[in-house]
């Protein structure tokens, strides 16, 4: 780089900074800024053009373009060379601009007099804010240097944008943090909220993006840099070797950590004028806009790992830690790029809502948010950029929806439909002592899903019959070691105690698949849910599965125990799992221990092979649950965490509700008592068809039984059997629509 230009995008960015301490409206401000940077850059034109909407750019200053087509002149993205710069998030840098493809000329501003055209984004940190465009009359091609220094002009201005140092009552410009956003993500906990935002990793600002003196910011760097990469060898001496992907990504980390290119770019910043802190953000946000355009998950990935460590740097280079001292507000709505269970589980009932901007369905902390009944949205993307600690925000984990900072009317709206369920909850809570007794008399028990001592208060509140499936998942996924028996006796006797004598259906351990305990080695398996979970590990690898009935017949301490496998795909499977409960049982008795009073031993039906299972099965087998979840994505070969076709198939499907009845059928010959504890068992019109077919169980979320038992109350299974029955003879794939048709002639 030639010593004249680092010195003249240092003069510029110094001028800059002079311009912006002035005071001045907005306007005033940004019309000083064209003005500036054409003049240092002998260009002349200097526009900038800013978002103001997702879809819309407005000419919002201009030096040398016609003053009156300043708010005037629009272009959406993507629409002519300035469109393009910003949906490109990439420089366009031409000598004969009209020559162009996709250059669209716009008469209001008298640009045809010039030829050559060099825009450069306005982002931060990824995030589109505008474009700056210098024009000159000659055909001229920009140089490296130019077009460097005005992308390091526009990253101030990004900044200061982001600071509000000019947007201020400059109601013309862009107010970003003022408007609505909506974002559309995926559903992971049902549900709807209203809050704040409180940030879980609130994001470095930066305050000072332009340094005068490149010696002390580039000691600075360097120093950061230093204290970055022995953190990460200090990580790396920590991890266990045994945790291949751990120490793969930390490896990553390293290699990132001492990339010569990654520092060169930075020192380059800073010699341009940039601070240390603003070098090392003006690199993550070309990586961000690099990481929107990557196909390929792999690499995806690693330029993640960059964007993380970037952030470490930034916080050691700013001294801001993730705790920033904001106060929790009230009806906290927890806004994070992805939360581990662990710290979902700290933060606990005292949020309202949880939004991710990644995250699965079957992720651990969406398996916490279930188990906590808080309303989660995941991938939705780019959130964390937007929202600031404290915006109001509006969640409804039903649409998979979610507004930041709303209109009074979106607001509005929300509040009457959330007014209407709580109208509803009023109205299930009038029948919480009623059972759920259909119009034909028929009585379908209701019990609750729950994974934590913490749901446990819903029994009386919900008014279920009983818990029926207790996950025992949770107090494995979120530690870094194997619970202690004796931890876990503690527990399970808590829950046994909380239900006061309503029965508790213990599921045992079910990992594997989405499932991965931390201290569990990862196995690569190519389809790992078909591969080595649930059951299948605790028949392996009995030694914790052991522990575990140990537990639980400690924690019965001679009350009912009821213990349930999951995951059981054909009869010796049971039997095996069974037996250890009986040696267990008997060991126990062995040691002076006191016995379960009575004890119930049943099988998760989960797979369609077991609903052909010899009928010694249903005689052995004390009951029999159906994973709807995990039976259905196997019935239809559907995988239950994959957005593509995780909805692809009805409940109500005619194949699926004749599969569940031959199900009920098989357990009537042989009374063997039947549930349904798939998420479907909580959805009314699914739950009122399960009916209809035969089950005479549910078991569900808490919030769900309201609903469910308002609706059996109201209707004639009979009615509905034939409605199902009609659908079927003609032929349809699901009852749904029949279903639905009836309901309207209902009124
Ligand atoms: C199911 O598969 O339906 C079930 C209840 O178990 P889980 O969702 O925990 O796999
Ligand atoms: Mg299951």
């Amino acid at each position: 780089m030639p010593e004249q230009t680092e010195s003249e995008s240092r003069k510029l960015l110094s001028r800059l900074q002079a311009a912006l301490a002035e005071a001045g409206e907005g306007q005033e401000r940004l019309d000083r800024i064209t003005h500036l940077i054409a003049d240092s850059m002998g260009t002349e034109v200097c526009s900038i053009y800013l978002l103001r909407d997702a879809d819309t750019l407005e000419l919002c200053a201009t030096e040398g373009l016609a003053p009156e087509s300043v708010h005037v002149t629009r272009m959406r993205m993507g629409e002519g060379l300035v469109g393009r710069v910003a949906s490109r998030a990439r420089a366009i840098n031409t000598a004969n601009a009209p020559a162009e493809p996709g250059f669209r000329y716009m008469p209001e501003t008298g640009e045809e007099r010039f030829s050559s055209f060099l825009g450069v984004p306005i982002q931060r940190l990824g995030e589109r804010l505008g474009v700056l465009v210098v024009q000159s009359k000659d055909e001229r091609e920009y140089s490296g240097d130019e077009v460097y220094a005005l992308e390091v002009v526009a990253m101030v201005i990004a900044e200061m944008t982001e600071l509000g140092a000019f947007l201020g009552e400059g109601a013309a410009l862009s107010p970003r943090h003022q408007a609505q956003v909506m974002f559309r993500g995926t559903c992971g906990q049902e549900g709807a909220a209203e809050g704040r935002v409180y940030l879980h990793e609130p994001r470095v600002v930066i305050t000072k993006p332009i340094a005068e003196d490149p010696d002390a910011e580039l000691t600075r760097l360097r120093e950061a840099v230093d204290e970055l990469r022995v953190s990460v060898d200090q990580m790396l001496s920590n991890a266990s070797t045994g945790d291949k992907e751990q120490v793969q990504v930390l490896e990553a980390y390293r290699m990132f950590a001492n990339s010569r290119g990654w520092m060169r770019r930075m020192e380059e910043d800073i010699a341009r004028g940039l601070s240390a802190e603003a070098a090392v953000e003006k690199e993550q946000s070309t990586a961000r806009a690099r990481m929107e355009t990557v196909p390929d998950a792999y690499l995806r990935e690693r330029l993640h790992d960059l964007d993380d460590l970037s952030n470490r740097l930034l916080r050691l280079l700013t001294g801001q830690g993730t705790e920033t001292g904001a106060q929790m507000p009230e009806a906290p709505v927890l806004v994070a790029r992805n939360i581990g269970p662990a710290e979902l589980l700290d933060y606990g009932r005292s949020l309202k809502a949880v939004v991710l901007e990644e995250g699965s369905v079957g992720s651990h902390a969406a398996i916490v948010a279930r188990a906590l009944a808080i309303p989660l949205i995941i991938n939705a993307k780019r959130i964390t950029t937007e929202a600031l600690n404290g915006d109001p925000i509006l969640v409804d984990g039903d649409q998979g929806i979610v507004h930041l900072r709303p209109e009074d009317t979106v607001a509005t709206a929300f509040r009457d439909k959330m007014a209407m369920m709580a109208a509803a909850q009023e109205r299930y809570a009038s029948i919480r002592d009623k059972a759920a007794e259909t119009l034909c008399g028929t009585v379908v028990s209701l019990h609750m899903n729950a994974g934590l001592m913490a749901d446990l208060p819903s029994l009386p509140s919900s008014g279920a019959e009983g818990v029926g499936l207790f996950r025992t998942e949770l107090q494995f996924l979120t530690r870094n070691t194997v619970p202690k028996r004796g931890e876990l006796a503690a527990l399970y006797a808590r829950v046994m105690d909380a239900a006061s004598g309503k029965r508790v259906v213990f599921r045992t351990l079910d990992i594997g698949s989405d499932k991965v305990l931390p201290y569990m080695k990862p196995t690569d398996e190519p389809n790992p849910a078909l591969g080595w979970r649930a059951i299948r590990v605790g028949l392996d690898k009995p030694g914790v599965m052991r522990m575990q009935l140990q537990a639980l017949i400690r924690a019965a301490n001679g009350r009912p125990l009821t213990v349930m496998f999951p995951f059981i795909a054909q009869f010796d499977e049971f039997t095996r799992a069974r037996d250890h409960l009986l040696r267990e049982i008997d060991r126990e008795a062995a040691l002076g221990h006191p016995l379960p009073s009575e004890l119930e031993i049943g099988a998760m039906l989960e797979t369609p092979s077991l609903a052909f299972a010899p009928r010694h099965f249903f005689e052995l087998a004390d009951f029999i649950s159906i994973g709807g979840n995990d039976l259905k994505q196997f019935f239809f070969a559907a995988d239950r965490e994959n957005e593509r076709v995780r909805r692809r198939y009805d409940s109500l499907n005619v194949s699926f509700l004749t599969f569940l009845e031959q199900i009920v059928h098989r357990c009537d010959d042989t009374d063997t008592p039947l549930s349904f504890c798939g998420e479907d068992a909580g959805r009314p019109i699914e739950a009122m068809c399960f009916a209809a077919m035969g089950l005479r169980a549910l078991s569900m979320r808490p919030a769900s039984i309201g609903p469910v038992k308002s609706l059996l109350r109201r209707v004639d299974l009979r009615e509905v059997r034939s409605v199902v029955n009609e659908a079927r003879a003609t032929g349809a794939q699901s009852v749904r629509p029949a279903v639905m048709e009836w309901f309207r002639q209902q009124g």
